[in-house]
């Protein structure tokens, strides 16, 4: 699948990667790598590359291939987050909706 759909994700790539992508972007891609085994390939490989050059500068360990792993399953973990508090948001809205229509409902029976 190298159609122009991969290639409008696999732009945003090193964005996604310096945790500078947020939002919908972020969940779109990372819902993309998951399906897409050729970006979720690339996407490794530009991984491996950033993150090499950087221990290579700073010391660290080198076990980035799981690392890569471990950090999806954590920007998986933080947009699941972020959805429940959307919901959070969205039941209390709806909480705060249903409170004043009663009480605008008690209102009008007393009044
Ligand atoms: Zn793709």
């Amino acid at each position: 699948m190298d159609n122009s759909e991969c290639r409008a994700y696999r732009k945003n790539f090193s964005r996604f990667l310096q945790g500078k992508l947020e939002g919908k972007d972020r969940r779109q891609l990372v819902r993309h790598v998951e399906n897409c085994a050729e970006c979720r390939e690339e996407l490794r490989i530009q991984y491996l590359l950033q993150e090499g050059m950087f221990r290579l500068e700073h010391g660290g360990t080198f076990d980035i291939n799981s690392d890569f792993e471990r950090m999806l399953v954590d920007v998986q973990k933080k947009i699941r987050q972020e959805k429940r508090r959307a919901l959070f948001y969205r039941i209390l809205m709806i909480a705060f909706l249903g409170i004043t229509y009663y009480f605008l409902g008690i209102g009008i029976v007393t009044y």
